[in-house]
């Protein structure tokens, strides 16, 4: 194959996976022109590409060397892990990237009890994921019959073609809607940063560290939440101590109010409704949560 000297990262090309995939690209200072097939797009300011897929390929793309890095979720990572066979070119989650959260689960038919994976002995389990079900059900020690299908799996037990099913599940939505019920979790998933095991040796693995970095600021950002509030200084420890993620708060005085202080505070993560009701009970009051736009330590 050709050395190239752009790097070419792969991504769904129409799915759940593929608007937060391409403003997380953006978010990183990457844009790209789109071609008029849609198949691949060529990236404007820095020397990247994109490679618009299924998602199911893009393991394969980057075990083949076509791409160099891949946007995917978890549990097709590791499926096609499951799979690939020996020799085939190590793939390593390089980020977990926050978005397209869901888990791999096993799920029952409502009314039917479940309380181990022992229950599914000599059943027949329908699912699109036989690697990470057959792995299981080895580490489990369970000896049952795996289907496989590409799609619709959650209606195999009403058509009487499966006892069980192993599908993702997000909301659980689509369960209650065919009556199931999630039994056990196999896998949680979210998409992932997926790419070899060793970067190349060339200005590709140089782009590749930027992007990292690059990665890194953004999630981190996305992530954290700057906290304002306003408390009196008898109610700071209580309230300091119940600050999502421990973060260090800055104090300012407020003007006319000694026995008052403002207190600013960057938190990591959701700062939830309960959370903020607990913080005032423990005194505070003027509450703000503000998303955080950039950030350079
Ligand atoms: P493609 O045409 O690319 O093969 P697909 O139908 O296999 O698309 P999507 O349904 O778009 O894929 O899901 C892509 C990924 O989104 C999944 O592999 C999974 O990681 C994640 N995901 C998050 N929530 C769910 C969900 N409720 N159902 C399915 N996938 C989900
Ligand atoms: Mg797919």
């Amino acid at each position: 194959m050709k050395p190239r000297d752009r790097l070419r990262i792969a991504m769904q090309k129409s799915g759940r996976l593929t608007e937060p995939a391409l403003d997380l690209l953006n978010r990183c200072g990457l844009t790209f022109r789109q071609s008029r097939d849609k198949l691949f797009c060529f990236g404007e300011g820095e020397p990247v590409d994109l490679l618009l897929v299924r998602d199911d390929d893009i393991p394969g793309l980057i075990a083949q060397g076509v791409c160099d890095l891949g946007i995917v979720g978890r549990n097709v990572l590791h499926e096609f892990q499951g799979t690939a066979g020996e020799g085939a070119t190590a793939l390593t989650e390089w980020r977990p990237l926050g978005f397209g959260r869901c888990r791999l689960s096993i799920a029952v038919p409502q009314e039917r009890d479940y309380r181990e994976p022992a229950d599914l002995a000599s059943q027949r389990i329908a699912t699109s994921y036989p690697g990470l079900l057959n792995a299981w059900l080895r580490e489990k020690q369970v000896a049952a019959t795996v289907i496989t299908l590409a799609g619709s799996v959650e209606i195999a037990p009403r058509l009487g073609t499966a006892d069980a099913i192993c599908d993702l599940v997000q909301s659980g939505g689509t369960l209650v809607a065919n009556q199931l019920r999630e039994a056990d979790v196999l896998l949680q998933s979210e998409a992932v940063l997926a790419g070899p095991q060793t970067l190349p040796a060339d200005e590709r693995g140089d782009m590749i560290e930027l992007l990292l970095k690059r990665l890194d600021g953004v999630i981190q950002v996305r992530e954290s939440r700057l906290l304002l509030l306003q408390t009196s200084r008898t109610s700071l420890d209580a309230v300091t101590r119940l600050l999502p993620g421990g973060p260090q708060p800055t104090l300012l005085p407020v003007a006319g109010q000694p026995d008052q202080l403002m207190l600013q505070a960057l938190c990591a993560g959701e700062v939830s409704w309960r959370q903020l009701e607990e913080i005032k009970k423990a005194g505070a009051r003027e509450m703000f949560v503000l998303p955080v736009e950039k950030m350079l330590a």
